[in-house]
């Protein structure tokens, strides 16, 4: 197994330099988060200690369990699933510095008010639902924009810029346009200057469609199954939650 997640991490890390390389864009560009929902702390701590620094959990549950055995490997922590409001607490004691789901204003208040009586910040993506499938968290692109307005507003919280998980289909040509749609927004959120608002992340594209989100200009693409094999679970049990 730790033969195999070092040779998909090459076979990743090509991919992207090659992707970068036709996209005329610089390597430094692009990070690759590792999406480690159902893997194990052994074989997260196996890409962290080979040279991988970015990782994110679905669930606080996950989160939770393999916080112990990560704690000491250097990495970073971001949060990539539903946030339930009742969870924000636990997002905060295991040391996520960005919830790239941020979707929604109630969230926003509740993480704000805990942040606040923390005396912590934390960097937040505004998730957005590019392929209008009822299935999926996000906020509409309509509303994206006006949610980001608001979001601003909030002192703790340091928006970096946005994220989809576009539609889930096998034919990449598919889902170019959730990823146009997510640059689209930022040139428009960028272009209305709204202060306290950094639109420098675009996340997006996963194992499948990672070049594609590259051309369209991601700096995070998010990578699970290509690194550490198929999960048992289909993702809809991972994107559907409302536990
Ligand atoms: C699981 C997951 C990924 C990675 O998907 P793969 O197809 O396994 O690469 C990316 N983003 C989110 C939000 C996920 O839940």
């Amino acid at each position: 197994m730790k033969e195999d997640i070092l040779h998909n991490l090459e076979i990743i890390n090509d991919r992207i330099r090659k992707a970068c390389e036709k996209a005329g864009r610089p390597l430094d560009e692009v990070r690759l988060l590792l999406a480690t929902k159902t893997v194990s702390a052994e074989h997260i701590k196996t890409a962290l200690e080979n040279g991988q620094t970015l990782i994110a959990e679905n669930r606080v549950q996950e989160l939770k369990e393999k916080y112990d055995e990560l704690k000491d490997t250097q990495h970073e922590n971001h949060f990539i699933g539903h946030l339930q409001t009742n969870k924000i607490k636990d997002i905060l004691k295991y040391d996520v510095v960005c919830v790239q789901s941020l979707d929604r204003l109630d969230l926003t208040e509740r993480l704000h008010q805990r942040l606040v009586s923390e005396g912590k910040t934390m960097e937040v993506l505004i998730q957005v639902n590019t392929s209008a499938e009822e299935s999926k968290f996000g906020v509409h692109p309509n509303e994206a924009v006006e949610l980001t307005r608001k979001v601003s507003e909030f002192s703790t919280l340091k928006i970096k810029g946005l994220m989809t998980i576009g539609l889930f289909s096998a034919e990449t040509e598919k889902v170019r346009p959730c990823f146009k749609i997510l640059k689209n927004l930022q040139q428009e959120i960028i272009s209305q200057n709204i202060p306290n608002v950094e639109m420098k992340e675009l996340s997006m594209g996963m194992s499948g469609d990672l070049e594609t989100a590259i051309e369209e200009g991601a700096t995070i693409v998010r990578v699970g199954t290509a690194v550490f094999g198929a999960r048992v679970h289909p993702d809809s049990f991972y994107w559907n939650e409302r536990v």
